[in-house]
């Protein structure tokens, strides 16, 4: 859907992008300390939604979070 600017559901180009930092449920707490954002990509023609980490800030946090694992 990022990529292709279609709803893989129902084959609507009618995508809204929610960048980041807008609305409150935009972020993931991945632990004390780190958070990292999202941004959603919503079909407005059948509700579906995808939503992808953004940002190498973000990445990076995700790879320390695997290497405390
Ligand atoms: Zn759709």
């Amino acid at each position: 859907m990022r990529a292709t600017g279609i709803c893989p559901k129902c084959s609507s180009k009618e995508i809204v992008v929610i960048p980041i930092g807008r609305g409150a449920n935009n972020w993931i707490k991945v632990d004390l300390f780190a958070l990292i954002k999202l941004t959603r990509y919503i079909c407005a023609s059948c509700g579906y939604m995808e939503q992808y980490v953004e940002g190498e800030k973000s990445f990076s946090k995700l790879r320390r979070k695997i290497e405390n694992v």
